[in-house]
């Protein structure tokens, strides 16, 4: 049996519809921006297998880290012990992240991280004893699939048969150069008639959403009156962290800090799972108490992996070096030129880039789930490129480590694209 028969007969995949859905591609190997195929085909991975693996498929120097790590200590409860590559991770971490962050939660993906953030607004009023119940988000915010995140994220499609099950949630627009304005009056009137706890956003981005940017400028206005309102602030910097956005993180790049980040995917470039939820001293202080249960009792029993610490630390020591550095720069003047060049096309309705994020929207319009976007992404595979179109949205988030040939055969079949659509 062929391992996609096997995977036929027992495997349950994430996002998809089984009864349509093609074959998974079964991929035996990666290297660089390169996944090896079982049938020996190559695809070039366009958007870093879900923005993880910025530094390239096997990093022999994150794998070192942890293999060193995995020899020296594998696993210990993080309740009650501690050790070495977390506490490393935590201060190297926080050197790089805004400077009111001081402090950081360990869980092992990006949804518990969320959860995490989420959970730490609520009980940090239940704990000064001013009772509050309602969370604002961006419409079309994406935060991931465990039920807190999944109540702050506006994408429909993965909520459907959910949403009477969750929290207390009100959305605002996105902020734009011509409705700002109107989203701050919005904001100003949500808090006054709810008693909010905070309000969560990705920064600058909207990864899910189809690679939606908004301006620093308009989340700034946002935070400031959050801050005036006394309403935390949560970034989710999961897609945004470690570099993408031309800044280390997005929130680099705004003037106001958040009170709360989730940080997750980058963070072991793809090597292992784990997340973290970091937060101001003040909010941490908020849990000292006398009492036992005013403490945050949340837990996963992956908590702080050693091996995934090693990873972070490694991966971090990457993103500061000049060779990443300067990839980093290169792929966003690739893009800018390839946008350039392809704004007037008749079938390009928009095209933008902030750091190595580059998007598209087709003038075609499609279902985010539908045939034509299945099409569409067929098309990609079939020249031998992994890109995943949300919609009709065509985005590349490439590993830092791409070469030009590989960017060059990214862009030369997105122009095929627009010839063939
Ligand atoms: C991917 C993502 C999440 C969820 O992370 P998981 O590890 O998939 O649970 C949350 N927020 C943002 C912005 C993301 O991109």
């Amino acid at each position: 049996m062929t391992i996609q028969e096997k995977d036929n007969l027992h495997i349950w995949h994430p996002l998809t519809q089984h009864k349509t859905a093609s074959i998974p591609i079964a991929i035996a190997k990666a290297k660089g921006a390169i996944l090896y195929a079982e049938d020996g085909k190559e695809y070039i991975d366009g958007i870093a297998s879900w923005y993880t693996c910025m530094y390239g498929h096997g990093n022999e120097y994150i794998i070192n880290a942890m293999h060193e790590q995995m020899k020296q200590l594998d696993f210990v409860m993080f309740s009650g012990f501690t050790h070495k590559p977390a506490v490393e991770l935590a201060s190297s971490l926080l050197e790089i992240l805004p400077q009111n962050q001081k402090k950081v939660f360990f869980n092992d993906n990006g949804s518990t991280a969320v959860e995490a953030a989420i959970k730490m607004s609520l009980q940090y009023y239940h704990n000064k004893e001013d009772k509050r119940d309602t969370i604002i988000a961006f419409e079309n915010g994406f935060h991931g699939d465990t039920f807190g995140a999944m109540s702050v994220s506006g994408l429909s499609s993965y909520n459907g048969p959910f949403e009477e099950f969750l929290l207390n949630v009100v959305r605002i627009p996105v902020p734009q150069e011509d409705n700002l304005e109107e989203v701050c009056n919005k904001l100003e009137q949500i808090i006054e008639e709810h008693k909010c706890t905070a309000f969560i956003f990705e920064p600058l981005v909207q990864g899910a959403a189809g690679m939606k940017f908004h301006s620093a400028n308009g989340l700034n206005h946002l935070i400031e009156i959050c801050n005036k309102n006394d309403v935390l602030t949560i970034a989710d910097e999961i897609m945004t962290g470690f570099g993408k956005t031309g800044t280390n993180f997005a929130c680099d790049q705004l003037e106001y800090t958040p009170d709360i980040m989730c940080l997750s995917k980058a963070l072991t470039a793809g090597m292992f799972p784990l997340s973290i939820t970091s937060c101001t001293q003040e909010i941490f202080d908020t849990f000292l108490s006398d009492e036992v249960h005013k403490g945050f009792f949340h837990a996963h029993t992956y908590s702080a992996h050693p091996v995934g610490c090693a990873a972070a630390i490694a991966s971090i020591g990457l993103l500061k070096s000049s060779e990443i550095t300067e990839s980093r720069k290169w792929i966003e003047e690739c893009h800018q030129d390839f946008a350039k060049g392809i704004a007037g096309h008749s079938k390009v309705q928009n095209v933008r880039v902030k750091g190595v994020v580059f998007a598209l929207d087709l003038t075609i319009s499609m279902d985010r789930y539908g045939n034509l976007r299945d099409k569409l992404y067929q098309f990609f595979i079939d020249r031998g490129v992994a890109l995943r179109p949300l919609g009709n949205t065509i985005y590349i988030l490439p590993p830092y480590v791409i070469t030009e040939a590989q960017l060059q055969k990214i862009y030369d079949v997105i122009m095929e694209v627009l010839d063939h659509f």
